[in-house]
């Protein structure tokens, strides 16, 4: 499909400020800029990869005066189409800008946005630091795009999701001045902190080029467990327990009983032995505990997981080596992938529920599965009730199609009723867009328009996401081969 240039005297305008080098308004581009792992496409006019901190205060001031929008895309990793442009116009491209530098000593790190979150930590790891948000994405989405989500990860309920650990941004308002939020220290207090209001905005409020971001110390010992439980229910009664007995997992993920036969059908193998489920040889609920820090410390916490596996668990395994950890890690990283034996499409929801409602959620995925027929496979962040629930199905059947989207809409309305959150870490972008007012009143989005209009008065950045409600079943994903496809 070929860009239409629906702002062609804006681009011309542009091409002559920045030069052709630096302006792309080709199919393959543009294309390649128009979805993110959502594949929903939406062609922008033309795509900046700008080369000096100025040219994107020129692009944004020329957006302004011709009204072109513009959306920021970092490594476009993201789930819900948050660096589509939806509206077309100019995409910001800032894969390249990707520089680390780390700072041992203020156990800091200074990068620039395109940064790839796994390399920061390669980095940082020879200081005996790292950076511990960790999206499941980090060897292949950007520093930038981390911030702009507020992204979490599997270590966030010990660590904390990105919110927690950025000192400094800096960037670009988006009428085009250049603004400085926070400093490269660990205390700063002065104004009102519009550092974390950028932080999780989806790009709709600012374009980050530089970032300073919290390292902390690694820790010297870890040790992993994986352990079966007869049912979805006992497991997530366990889940609540080990948080109350005030060990503090860095690791705690729970797959269901649907992702666990869907991952051991893909790996070819039962992830405990007949033996070692005491002839049970039905399909159990997993959960995988790490904890991490002073060896000190961690002999006397696993001491308590044993204790608390002893209560729970059919079978179990555990190790401090490294690589016994890789394979026990194993069916953790497969489960995504191995949906897909589920049904040719999912809808991937990271809903947070409280506590108290675990084994609610879990009950009510089962009871739609039993009442619509699609499979509902469930996992997630344990210690912090972020799960993702999955609708599998057929995106080429009509009938499949309308069960999946009557599902979502009521599985989101029945989050919010557990007194639960429509999303953890994705973000909004478009997916979520229908459902933004079932969490918040409209007060409440009356206060969040009023902040988006005050900083970008003429709409410009990603003119439509978050707040425009997007029926994506209206539009057909693209068919690619995305680099994290095969992992
Ligand atoms: C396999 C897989 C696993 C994933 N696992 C996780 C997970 O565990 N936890 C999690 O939180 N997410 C996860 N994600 C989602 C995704 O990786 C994160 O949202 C990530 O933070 C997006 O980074 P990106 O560089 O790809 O950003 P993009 O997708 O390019 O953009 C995301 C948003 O950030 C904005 N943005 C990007 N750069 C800038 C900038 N410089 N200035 C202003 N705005 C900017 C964009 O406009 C857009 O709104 C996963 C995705 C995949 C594909």
């Amino acid at each position: 499909m070929k860009p239409v240039q629906t702002h062609p005297e804006a681009t011309q305008a542009l091409l002559a400020a920045l030069g052709s080098e630096k302006v792309k308004t080709d199919e393959a581009t543009c294309f390649a800029a128009s979805f993110d792992n959502m594949r929903l496409s939406f062609m922008p006019e033309a795509v900046i990869r700008p080369g000096v901190e100025d040219d994107i205060g020129t692009v944004l001031k020329l957006a302004n005066q011709y009204r072109v929008p513009v959306t920021v895309r970092g490594r476009g990793t993201g789930n819900t189409g948050a660096s589509s442009p939806i509206h077309g116009g100019w995409v910001i491209h800032l894969d390249h800008w990707d520089k680390i530098e780390i700072d041992p000593v203020s156990a800091m790190a200074t990068v620039q946005p395109g940064a790839i979150t796994a390399k920061i930590n390669e980095l940082a790891a020879p200081h005996g630091l790292f950076f511990p948000p960790d999206p499941s994405s980090l060897k292949y989405c950007s520093i930038g795009g981390n911030i702009a989500t507020n992204a979490g990860g599997l270590r966030a309920a010990k660590y904390g999701v990105v919110r927690d650990h950025v000192y400094a941004l800096e960037g670009f308002l988006p009428t085009g001045e250049k603004v400085r939020w926070g400093a490269p220290l660990r205390k700063f207090v002065s104004g009102i902190n519009l550092r974390d209001l950028w932080i999780g905005s989806e790009g709709t409020l600012g374009v980050i080029t530089k970032a300073v971001i919290k390292l902390v110390n690694k820790p010297l010992a870890r040790r992993t467990f994986l352990l079966a439980c007869r049912t979805d229910e006992i497991a997530l009664e366990a889940a609540a327990k080990l948080m109350g007995s005030r060990v503090n997992p860095a690791v705690f993920e729970f797959l269901d009983t649907q992702t666990v036969e869907a991952a051991e059908k893909r790996r070819g193998s039962r992830v405990f032995s007949t033996d070692e489920l005491k002839g049970n040889n039905e399909t159990h609920s997993i959960l995988l505990v790490e904890i991490d820090g002073h060896p000190s410390v961690l002999a006397d916490d696993a001491k308590k997981v044993r204790q608390w596996i002893s209560e729970y668990a059919v079978a179990y395994r555990e190790t401090d080596n490294e690589a016994e950890a890789e394979a026990l890690w194993d069916i953790r990283r497969t489960c995504s992938q191995a949906m897909y034996s589920l049904g040719n499409a999912k809808l991937n929801e990271d809903i947070v529920v409280p506590f108290r409602s675990y084994v609610a959620l879990i009950k009510y995925t089962r009871e739609i599965r039993d009442r619509i027929g699609l499979a509902t496979p469930t996992f997630g962040h344990a210690a912090d009730g972020n799960f993702h629930v999955h609708i599998m199905y057929d995106r080429d059947n009509p009938e499949h199609c309308k069960k999946a989207e009557a599902a979502i809409h009521e599985v989101m309305k029945k989050v919010v009723e557990l007194g639960g959150a429509i999303t953890g870490e994705h973000g909004i972008g478009i997916a979520k867009s229908p459902f933004l007012r079932l969490q918040h009143s409209p007060a409440e989005i009356q206060a969040m328009l009023a902040v988006k209009k005050a900083l970008d008065p003429n709409n410009i950045l990603a003119p439509g996401q978050i707040f425009d409600p997007l029926n994506v079943w209206e539009h057909r994903p693209v068919k690619v081969t995305l680099a994290w496809d095969k992992h």
